[in-house]
Parts: structure tokens; C-alpha cells; sequence
């Protein structure tokens, strides 16, 4: 039987952001162009370190998963912590803007289709995904439940290059608990949105999220969530 049995008496419809009748968007904070995201697709196992520490083999392919739009939320907003969970995970993250409709792309091809960049956070709720693991069923609600995926405004990408090695970091209540680069990326932005467009077409406005470094943990209620990337983007979250 489930963990959480209370979830299936007590269905948490009250405590969640409503998102009825808002589009889920992205915003350039330097052109100001405001994209509607139509799909977050979504990496895992992308660090060596954080493969390690999850106990999980080197993937021979990038694992993708999908995170529905509906899980967008933006700064002001507090991540809201289900009540069908008791183990909320923070996992920070590199997140990449398609700026144009393409599939099948090569890598070489693929830092033209790439329009911005912008710090995203992968909520995950680590009790349900261990659950699904177990019973080889998605991912779909540890990953894509309301606040699921926490993000700043994008930055336009003028040269891929920019991508290589960004610094990501993460504290919880000001204690540094993810601390990498992007260097440490085991497949590139570019190899990630070529294999993903082979998957499925992408679209101008979909988001794709790069996987996270080691560090992943615990957040509870009355926590405060603060993360960067680069010396450009910045934000904090609170747990609610
Ligand atoms: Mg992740």
C-alpha cells in the first residue's frame, strides 16, 4: 500500500498555486520578450557526482523525462510543499529556452536552436520517485507536481561557449548545499537538445532542464531556498 494513505482521504486540492486560466511563460529580462512554455523537458543523471551519490550507474543515454507547464513558478511565488509527500528535494539546474521549432538536430546545429538560459530549480518529491522506481511507473507526479519547477527570467544566449562552465550553486537557509559548474556536465547543452529534438519536436518557448550537480537534499516547510548561476542570475524561494 502507499506510504501516504492520508493523500487518498485527504486530496491536497487547497494548499497548491492555481494556475487555472495562466499560461505558464518565460520572460527576457534583457529583450523583453515573453514566451509562452508549452513543454519542460527535463534531464536526469547529467552529473557524474550526482549519479554517485544517488547510487545509480553512469547512464549510457541521458534519462528524459517531462515536466508539465503547469509547474512553472516564478519568483514572489513559495514552493509549496505537497502534502502526498514527506521528502522534498531541491536539485538546481542549468535551463535552456528553444528559440526555434526543430527536430532531429545534430549537436553542431544545435546551439543556434538554444534562444536563452536561466536557473531553474527541480522540485522533486525523492518518497514518490523511489516508490515509482520501484514499481517502474513514471516519474510524472514526483516531478511534475504544482511548483514543481521553480524559475528566473532567461538570459539571451549570444555564443554557446557561455554554457560550458557556469557556476551553480544552491543554499538552504544560507548553507551551501550544491556547489559545481557546468563543466561538469557529462553531455553538453548542444548534445542535450540535439538528442532530446530526436525525441520530440521542440518548440520556441519549450524549456529544457540540464540535469543537476551532487548535493541534492531535504527541504521542509519555513525553508528558504536560495540559488545562482553564473554572476548573473539569482533567486530565492521559500517553502511553504
Ligand atoms: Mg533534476
Amino acid at each position: 500500500m502507499a506510504v501516504f494513505p492520508q493523500y487518498l482521504r485527504q486530496p491536497d486540492g487547497g494548499r497548491g498555486p492555481r494556475r487555472a486560466g495562466n499560461m505558464a511563460t518565460i520572460t527576457f529580462s534583457d529583450s523583453g520578450d515573453v514566451l509562452e512554455i508549452r513543454k519542460i523537458v527535463a534531464i536526469g543523471a547529467n552529473y557524474t557526482d550526482h549519479i554517485r551519490e544517488m547510487g545509480l550507474e553512469p547512464p549510457e543515454a541521458p534519462m528524459v523525462f517531462l515536466k508539465p507547464a503547469t509547474s512553472v513558478i516564478h519568483e514572489g511565488t513559495p514552493i509549496v510543499h505537497p502534502d502526498f509527500s514527506r521528502l522534498m528535494h531541491h536539485e538546481v539546474e542549468l535551463g535552456l529556452v528553444v528559440g526555434r521549432p526543430c527536430k532531429g538536430l545534430e549537436a553542431d546545429d544545435a546551439g543556434d536552436a538554444i534562444a536563452g538560459y536561466f536557473l531553474a530549480l527541480d522540485m522533486t518529491l525523492r518518497d514518490l520517485q523511489g516508490e515509482a522506481r520501484e514499481r517502474g511507473d513514471p516519474w510524472s507526479v514526483a516531478k511534475g507536481f504544482d511548483g514543481a519547477c521553480p524559475i528566473s527570467h532567461a538570459l539571451t544566449l549570444v555564443d554557446p561557449a557561455r554554457l560550458r562552465d557556469l557556476s551553480l550553486t544552491l543554499a538552504v537557509n544560507g548553507e551551501i548545499r550544491q556547489d559545481s559548474t557546468t563543466a561538469n556536465m557529462i553531455w553538453t547543452s548542444e548534445e542535450l537538445v540535439a538528442i532530446v529534438s530526436r525525441f520530440f519536436t521542440l518548440e520556441r518557448g519549450d524549456l529544457i532542464l540540464t540535469g543537476t550537480p551532487a548535493g541534492v537534499g531535504p527541504v521542509k516547510r519555513g525553508d528558504t531556498i536560495g540559488a545562482r548561476l553564473g554572476d548573473e542570475l539569482s533567486f530565492a524561494f521559500e517553502v511553504v
